[in-house]
C-alpha cells in the first residue's frame, strides 16, 4: 500500500475532481468531512452550482477505536464491489458508485442529500409505506442472483473468493454471537439490566442455538450478504430508499440479511416503548412496524420464490419440493439472526440509538429487557413458528 495516504479535504476534492465530470476546471469546490460512521473517511465535496460527491476512505484501523485497533484497508474493494453488484441487481435501490481507488482505498459516490437516515428517521416516529416493500426487492433480487440458483458452481466459487472478507468477518463472529454470551470486555451493558446480562452468560440452552447460528454464517456461502443491513446503512425520502455501507459483505447465509434487517425493525418497535409517551400515538407507530417486519417477510418470500421457480437453470434446484424446504430454511434462519441482533445491539459493543437514546434510565431498562426477552424467544422457538403472523403474535404476547 505504497501509495496509501490519509486523505485531507484537499485530497477528498482532488480525488472527486479527477474521477468525475461533473466539476469540471472552473468550479469553485468546498469539502468537509462529515462521517458519523464507526470506521472510515466520509468527505462531502460540492461546487459552487450545489452539486455534490460523496468521498469515502478506508483508515488502516477504526476510526472509532484509533490506531490501536487496525483494520484492513481491503474493506473499501468489498464495499465498493458489493455495492456495484447489487446495483446491477437492483439499481433502484443501491447507491451508485461512480468510482473505487484500491491503493487509496477511497470510494465515489452518489451523494444522497435528497434522503435521510432510516434509522433517525424511525426514533422520530417517521412512518414509509414503501419502506418493506422496497427492501423485500432489494433483498430478494441481490440475494437470488448471488446464489447458486442462479450461477453456475464454478462462477459461484469465484465469487466466493472475492468477497472473503475475513476480517470484517471476524468483527461480526465476535460482536454479534461470541461476546454478548460472556463476560467480555468489549460489551457495553446498562446497569438497569446487569442481572439480566449474567442470565444470558449462563443460558446453555440459548448458547447453544446461537452457536448453530454462529456456524451457519461460518460455513454457508449461500448468496453475496450485504453484511450489514441496520437501519442506519439505509437512506430513505418518500419515494424510495437506498442500502449504502457495504464494507461487510461477503458470501454467506441468506437469512442474516432479511434477519439483521427485522431485528432492527424490532428494536425500533421495543425503543418506542420508551420513546413516545403518548399511548395512542405510541400504538400506531408500532402497529406500522410490525405491519413492516410481516411485509418485508411476505414480499421477500413472494420475490424469492417467483425467482426460483422462474429463473432457476440448474436442473436440480429446480425441485420445487426443494425450493419450498429451501425458503423455509431462509425464515428460520432469519428469525435466529434477527434474536441476535436484538441482543447484541443491547448488551454488546455497538449500541443503537432505537434504545440509548431513551432518556429515563427505567423505561430504557424495560426496553432493553425486552428487547433480551423477544432476541431469546426468536432464536429459541425459530423452529416451530410456522410463519410470521405467529411471529407478530409472540412479539405481542410478549409486550403483556
Ligand atoms: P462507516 O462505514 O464508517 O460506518 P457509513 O458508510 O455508514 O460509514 O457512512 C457514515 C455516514 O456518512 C453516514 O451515516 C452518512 O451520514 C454519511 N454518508 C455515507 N455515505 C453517504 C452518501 N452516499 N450520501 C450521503 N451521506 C453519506
Ligand atoms: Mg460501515
Amino acid at each position: 500500500m505504497t501509495d496509501y495516504r490519509t486523505f485531507t479535504t484537499d485530497d477528498a476534492m482532488r480525488f472527486a475532481d479527477e474521477h468525475s465530470g461533473l466539476f469540471g476546471d472552473h468550479s469553485k469546490l468546498s469539502c468537509e468531512e462529515f462521517g458519523d460512521g464507526n470506521l472510515n473517511l466520509v468527505f462531502r465535496v460540492i461546487n459552487d452550482k450545489g452539486t455534490s460527491l460523496i468521498v469515502k476512505q478506508a483508515l488502516p484501523y477504526a476510526r472509532c477505536v484509533g490506531e490501536s485497533w487496525p483494520l484492513t484497508i481491503e474493506r473499501a474493494r468489498i464495499e465498493a464491489e458489493v455495492l456495484l453488484k447489487h446495483r446491477k441487481l437492483c439499481p433502484d435501490h443501491t447507491v451508485e458508485v461512480l468510482h473505487y481507488d484500491a491503493a487509496l482505498a477511497a470510494i465515489l459516490m452518489e451523494d444522497l442529500k435528497d434522503y435521510r437516515i432510516l434509522r433517525t428517521e424511525l426514533v422520530a416516529g417517521k412512518q414509509f409505506l414503501h419502506l418493506a416493500p422496497q427492501l423485500a426487492t432489494y433483498l430478494a433480487n441481490t440475494l437470488y442472483y448471488t446464489s447458486d440458483f442462479a450461477l453456475t458452481g464454478p462462477n459461484k466459487k469465484q465469487q466466493v473468493g472475492q468477497f472473503l472478507n475475513p476480517e470484517l468477518c471476524l468483527i461480526t463472529e465476535d460482536l454479534f454471537f461470541t461476546d454478548p454470551y460472556c463476560n467480555h470486555e468489549r460489551n457495553n451493558i446498562h446497569s438497569e439490566i446487569r442481572n439480566d446480562a449474567l442470565q444470558l452468560w449462563h443460558d446453555e440452552a440459548l448458547q447453544a442455538e446461537v452457536a448453530q447460528l454462529k456456524a451457519g454464517f461460518l460455513s454457508q456461502p449461500q448468496a453475496l450478504l450485504h453484511g450489514d443491513v441496520h437501519t442506519g446503512s439505509i437512506f430513505i425520502n418518500d419515494e424510495n430508499c437506498k442500502l449504502i455501507d457495504a464494507e461487510f459483505g461477503f458470501y454467506g447465509p441468506i437469512g442474516f440479511d432479511v434477519g439483521s434487517l427485522t431485528g432492527n425493525l424490532l428494536l425500533n418497535y421495543l425503543g418506542h416503548f420508551g420513546l413516545t409517551q403518548d399511548t395512542e400515538t405510541r400504538q400506531r407507530h408500532q402497529d406500522y412496524l410490525l405491519s413492516q417486519v410481516q411485509t418485508l417477510w411476505q414480499e421477500f418470500e413472494k420475490q424469492f420464490k417467483q425467482l426460483m421457480s422462474n429463473e432457476c437453470r440448474e436442473p436440480t434446484l429446480q425441485n420445487s419440493l426443494y425450493q419450498q424446504r429451501f425458503i423455509q430454511q431462509v425464515f428460520r434462519d432469519t428469525l435466529g439472526y434477527a434474536g441476535c441482533e436484538l441482543i447484541r445491539r443491547t448488551v454488546g459493543l455497538a449500541h443503537v440509538a432505537d434504545l440509548d437514546s431513551i432518556s429515563d434510565g427505567t423505561l430504557r431498562g424495560q426496553s432493553e429487557r425486552k428487547a433480551l426477552k423477544l432476541g431469546r424467544e426468536l432464536i429459541l422457538q425459530r423452529n416451530e413458528l410456522a410463519g410470521i403472523d405467529q411471529v407478530l403474535t409472540l412479539v405481542r404476547y410478549l409486550q403483556n
